[in-house]
C-alpha cells in the first residue's frame, strides 16, 4: 500500500490547525502509520528541501520550517501521494482550489500550512529523512478489509 510524507508546517501548528488537518486524511480513509511533533534541525531542513537550494526563497523557507515545531506524519492508503497533493491544493494558497487544505487555511505561498511529497520516490526519500523504520507502525484496522 502506498505511503506519503506529510508535515503540518510551523504556521499550521501556531494557528492551531493540526487536528483539523489530520482529520481530513483520517476522514478520507487514510491510515496514519507515523506521527510526531518535532523541531527540524537546520541541516535536516536543507536536505529535505535540497531541490530548492539556490532559489531566492530557499533561505527563507529553511528559516521558516525550522522556526517552530512541525507535525510530521506518514499516511498509507490507495494513491496516497497524488491524493494528498490534491487534498492540499496548489503551492500558492491564493491559487489553490476552494476546499483544499491550503485554500481553507492559508493565503501566503511562504506560509502554506502543509507539506506533502510530490512523487512516490520523494515520499520514500522524505519518510527516511524524518522517521526511523521502527517509528512507523504496522497495524491492521477492522475497516481495511472492506472500506476499500
Ligand atoms: P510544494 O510544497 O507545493 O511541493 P515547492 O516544492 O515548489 O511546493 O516549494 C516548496 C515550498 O517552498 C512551498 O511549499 C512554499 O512554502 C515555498 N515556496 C515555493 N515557492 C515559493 C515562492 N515563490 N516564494 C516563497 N516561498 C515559496
Ligand atoms: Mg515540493
Amino acid at each position: 500500500m502506498e505511503r506519503t510524507y506529510l508535515m503540518v508546517k510551523p504556521d499550521g501548528v501556531q494557528r492551531g490547525q493540526v487536528g483539523q488537518i489530520i482529520s481530513r486524511f483520517e476522514q478520507r480513509g487514510y491510515k496514519i502509520v507515523g506521527l510526531k511533533m518535532m523541531q527540524i534541525p537546520r541541516e535536516v531542513a536543507e536536505k529535505h528541501y535540497g531541490e530548492h537550494a539556490g532559489k531566492p526563497f530557499f533561505q527563507g523557507l529553511v528559516d521558516f520550517i525550522t522556526s517552530g515545531p512541525v507535525v510530521a506524519m506518514v499516511i498509507e492508503g490507495k494513491e496516497a501521494v497524488a491524493t494528498a497533493r490534491e487534498m492540499m491544493g496548489a503551492t500558492n494558497p491564493l491559487k489553490a482550489a476552494p476546499g483544499t487544505i491550503r485554500a481553507t487555511f492559508g493565503i501566503d505561498v511562504g506560509r502554506n500550512i502543509i507539506h506533502g511529497s510530490d512523487s512516490v520516490e520523494s515520499a520514500q526519500r522524505e519518510i527516511a529523512i524524518f522517521f526511523r523504520p521502527e517509528e512507523l507502525v504496522d497495524y491492521g484496522r477492522a475497516v481495511d478489509s472492506w472500506i476499500y
